[in-house]
């Protein structure tokens, strides 16, 4: 185990790449530690730029604004995995960059993300490369149906994704996905599925909260509840023990959410984020330190924080379009903790927000 790094005294400042809520939650966490947030990100309305030190407001392209950002910074961190992998690597050039490009570059094609997990002897769903429509039908009847065809890359909250249920129907769905590179994986007749969070430091010190099991709805989080229900509990080692060999493999520092398909046959990893992850929200209340804290803490040098829940339980609801227009009704409710990314307009499948509520047992002291 390498020596502990001297931590980064509070009044740094912290680079963020990308804008968006995760950002905006980190940019909040490391405030509370005394660091300021510098975010660089492409567009003016960048949500993070709200509570934030300092916006480079520039293209990810940008040689010289990549420049000037990494010069304004102690370190850096990125929010967001569609982050061109030049940039990343540029910046990781000049400035400590965390969790690294090489977690970057894994994460963002799902073929890499495939042949690392399997490397790392973690098993996934059954799948084939497609990259013309005579993969597509060798996949199709190598795989079998029901099966999902993904973009390899640039895919979230379920974007990019096509079910085929009937070999007729294949090659409309790699038209609607853009016929560019893709896998085609089975579709995994599953129990349920969750998450491991974990947070590794620099030292390789390693922490995990409670598995959130994740309810989605047409590919996006809809809801992260933990404790999981009890049936899959028997599941969670497994994964843990999964996620924390990819961790150990790419040498991770800062926050990773694996997510994880329960099945009758055992635990298989759908894929993971180098990040901090929505079904960590719950975390900001329904743990001692959340997800935002201990990355920054992590990539920070400095000692983690606790992970243990606050209560018995927690639930969070993402809150998407315009369900943001029901925000009173949120806070009638007490118990509930509210959180508006800022975001101008609720368009449909945007998140807005979350809500969420720690169950009892909670110390509100
Ligand atoms: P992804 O963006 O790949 O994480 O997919 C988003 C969601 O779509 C997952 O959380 C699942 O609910 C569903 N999904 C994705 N891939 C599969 C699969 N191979 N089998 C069943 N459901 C899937």
């Amino acid at each position: 185990m390498t020596a502990p790094p001297s931590p980064l005294p509070p009044g740094s400042t912290i680079g963020i790449v990308g804008g968006g809520q995760l950002g905006r939650m980190l940019s909040l966490a490391a405030a509370q530690l005394g660091y300021r947030c510098h975010i660089f990100a492409p567009e003016a309305d960048a949500v993070a730029s709200g509570v934030a030190h300092a916006h480079t407001h520039a293209a990810y392209d940008d040689a010289m604004a990549l420049g000037g950002f990494a010069n304004a910074v102690d370190v850096i961190t990125f929010e967001f995995e569609n982050v061109p992998l030049e940039t990343i690597r540029h910046l990781a050039e000049h400035r400590p960059l965390f969790p690294g490009a090489r977690a970057l570059a894994v994460a963002q094609d799902r073929v890499a993300e495939k042949q690392f997990a399997h490397g790392c002897a973690v098993p996934i769903a059954r799948y084939a490369e497609v990259r013309s429509s005579a993969d597509l039908a060798a996949a199709v009847e190598a795989i079998g149906l029901p099966a999902i065809l993904k973009t390899s890359r640039e895919g979230y909250d379920g974007k990019g994704q096509a079910l085929i249920t009937t070999p007729e129907v294949a090659g409309a769905a790699w038209e609607s996905i853009g016929l560019g590179r893709a896998v085609l994986e089975q579709r995994v007749d599953f129990a349920a599925e969750f998450s491991v969070l974990l947070v590794r430091a620099q030292d390789g010190t390693t922490a995990l909260w409670d598995c959130p099991e994740n309810v989605h709805g047409e590919g996006m989080l809809l809801r992260s509840a933990v404790p999981v229900q009890p049936a899959i509990a028997a599941q969670l080692t497994q994964a843990i023990a999964y996620a924390s060999a990819l961790a150990d493999a790419l040498d991770y520092v800062g926050v990773l959410a694996c997510e994880f398909f329960a099945t009758d046959d055992g635990v298989l990893l759908n894929e993971f984020a180098p990040r901090v992850h929505n079904s960590g929200h719950w975390t900001i209340e329904g743990a001692v330190t959340s997800q935002f804290e201990n990355h920054i803490r992590a990539i920070c040098g400095l000692p983690l924080g606790s992970t243990a829940l606050t209560g018995t339980g927690a639930v969070m609801h993402n809150i998407i379009g315009d369900e943001a227009a029901n925000w009173a009704a949120y806070l009638s409710d007490p118990d509930c903790h509210l959180h508006l990314y800022g975001k101008g307009h609720g368009r449909a499948a945007r998140k807005m927000g979350h809500a969420t509520w720690v169950s009892s047992g909670v110390s509100r002291a």
